[in-house]
């Protein structure tokens, strides 16, 4: 039996662009790219003068269409010049990259990604999210391996909505609490080891960067801040989701995402603004007061939600249908202790009436 563990790699800044040649020149010349209609539009022009110092040919541009479908990738996989590619640059939000990953794998392509926001794990997982073309999840696609490299131009990412980096942050720091708190008592494999300690330090970094990288999406102006916070959410974060056990991924802030997935408020809220109120429901109820205040009076700082309120959730029978989707989740299945519904209540409530107090 043997152990494969397939870590991408990747370039994060204001020049990561440049380094392109150094990581696509084994793999020939001529280069599909696919991407979000948006996407392309705000990194084109620094992509293609930075393919203009290799001797990379771009011989197609394509959008990847406006969902990850199967019928979007099989139009894809039709047209003559995404065949003829030695290699597919993927360049987009979640939904484009997943949907270019499939296709590049039914080819037998290599391709990189581009994130063209900071929000997005799927420019290095090997896993792809699928939908129906009536937007309904259909299910998960695996690659044999992530991307050949993953670029993050910074300039772009700054230029993007600041709302994205502000929800990618607060999906963020989830992983560090969630890992960790899964992972406890527990004997881990290779793989979930690295993955568990990887991610260990991250919400340090979050609440010592977070304000100032928030600051360079608000002016449009990257700083280093804003490279300390991406090498965080995709260099930490999203590596731990590749490394670990899907059990070990998530815990209570998801489980509590997906519970209030069911009320209508959902549309208007992204899911890190919603995830990271879960992390502070999350220690609350494993008594981390100490971290929890700490990292609650962060979130105030860059206005991310510390009550349900904050959700627009006013009412005990919209607390209940959450917690009813929310109990029968997955993500409860690995922890420390068995985590039942009056414990969630308790600290729900504990956590609801430290905001009222300091209110
Ligand atoms: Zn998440």
């Amino acid at each position: 039996m043997s152990l494969s563990v397939n870590l991408p790699s990747l370039t994060v800044g204001v020049d990561a662009y440049d380094e392109l040649g150094k990581y696509t020149r084994d793999y020939g010349n001529k280069v599909a790219i696919i991407g979000g209609e948006t996407a392309l539009k705000a990194s084109h022009e620094r992509l293609q003068s930075a393919i203009d110092k290799t001797t990379l040919e771009v011989i197609t541009m394509l959008v990847y269409g406006k969902d990850a479908t199967y019928s979007n990738v099989e139009r894809l996989k039709a047209i003559k010049e995404v065949q003829e590619a030695d290699m597919i640059f993927a360049v987009g939000g979640g939904r484009a990259l997943d949907t270019i990953k499939v296709v590049a794998r039914d080819l037998n392509k290599p391709y990189f990604t581009f994130p063209t926001i900071a929000s997005v794990s799927a420019a290095t997982s090997a896993v792809s999210v699928m939908y129906h073309d009536n937007h309904e999840m259909s299910g998960l696609e695996f690659m044999n391996a992530p991307t050949s490299h993953c670029f993050v131009d910074t300039k772009v990412v700054a230029e993007a909505p600041s709302k994205y980096l502000w929800a990618g942050m607060g999906d963020c720091i989830s992983k560090e609490v969630e890992s960790s708190f899964s992972a406890r008592g527990q004997n881990l494999s290779f793989s979930n080891r690295l993955g568990v300690n990887m991610v260990k330090g991250t919400n340090e970094k979050i609440m010592e960067r977070g304000t100032q990288a928030l600051e360079a999406t608000k002016t449009g102006v990257p700083n280093h801040a804003l490279t300390d916070v991406v090498l965080e959410i995709i260099g930490a974060t999203a590596l731990t989701t590749v490394l670990v056990d899907n059990d070990l991924n998530s815990n209570l802030a998801h489980a509590f995402y997906y519970g209030y997935t069911v009320l209508p408020q959902a549309a208007a809220h992204l899911h890190g603004e919603v995830v990271s109120y879960g992390v502070l429901l999350l220690l609350t109820m494993d008594e981390q007061f100490e971290y929890r205040d700490r990292l609650k009076a962060f979130m105030e700082t860059i206005d991310l939600p510390t009550s349900l309120a904050d959700l627009e959730v006013t009412t005990d029978d919209e607390v209940t249908q959450i917690l009813d989707k929310a109990m029968t989740m997955g993500d409860l299945n690995i922890s420390p202790y068995e985590i039942t519904r009056s414990m969630v209540e308790q600290a729900l409530t504990d956590l609801e009436g430290l905001s009222q107090a300091t209110a």
